[in-house]
């Protein structure tokens, strides 16, 4: 997973500040979901100094623009990894290693919003989860 966290921020219309750009490179890093908390303490870790109400404000700014997700069974955050993709994005996590991989599906998305219309409901975000076993873990 390859992300320039500079260009993200500019395709996104965002400055280019330290804050996010430390914010960013944490999820990248830690490539798992990580709560508000764990993003601060990888920041502390390694090479920066941010407080934590700031990076409650980044990350709810990312979610807002759908950079990033708040990844459903745990809570945490974690990147989209298929931004600008229509569609419903479903995460297949891993129970075993941990691992969060990610999906589109448009089809699921019109499917989706014709039971939410039936519903009188107005979807903005197509978000699900498949809990389960990767690929390697299953193969082992
Ligand atoms: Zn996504
Ligand atoms: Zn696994």
């Amino acid at each position: 997973m390859q992300h320039s966290v500079s260009s993200l921020l500019k395709q996104h219309g965002l400055r280019d500040t330290q804050s996010r750009r430390l914010v960013l490179h944490a999820l990248v890093k830690g490539n798992k979901p990580l709560s508000q908390k764990e993003v601060y303490e990888t920041i502390k870790r390694t090479d920066g100094s941010i407080n934590l109400v700031t990076v409650y404000r980044i990350l709810e700014k990312l979610e807002e623009l759908g950079m990033v997700h708040r990844h459903l069974s745990s809570g945490g955050f974690v990147l989209c990894s298929l931004e600008g993709h229509a569609g419903h994005h479903v995460f297949l996590s891993c129970q075993d290693c941990g691992k969060v991989e990610e999906c589109a599906d448009p089809e699921l998305c019109r499917h989706e919003d014709r039971i939410a219309r039936s519903a009188g409901f107005i979807p903005k975000t197509h978000l699900s989860e498949l809990l389960g076993l990767c690929s390697s873990c299953h193969t082992r």
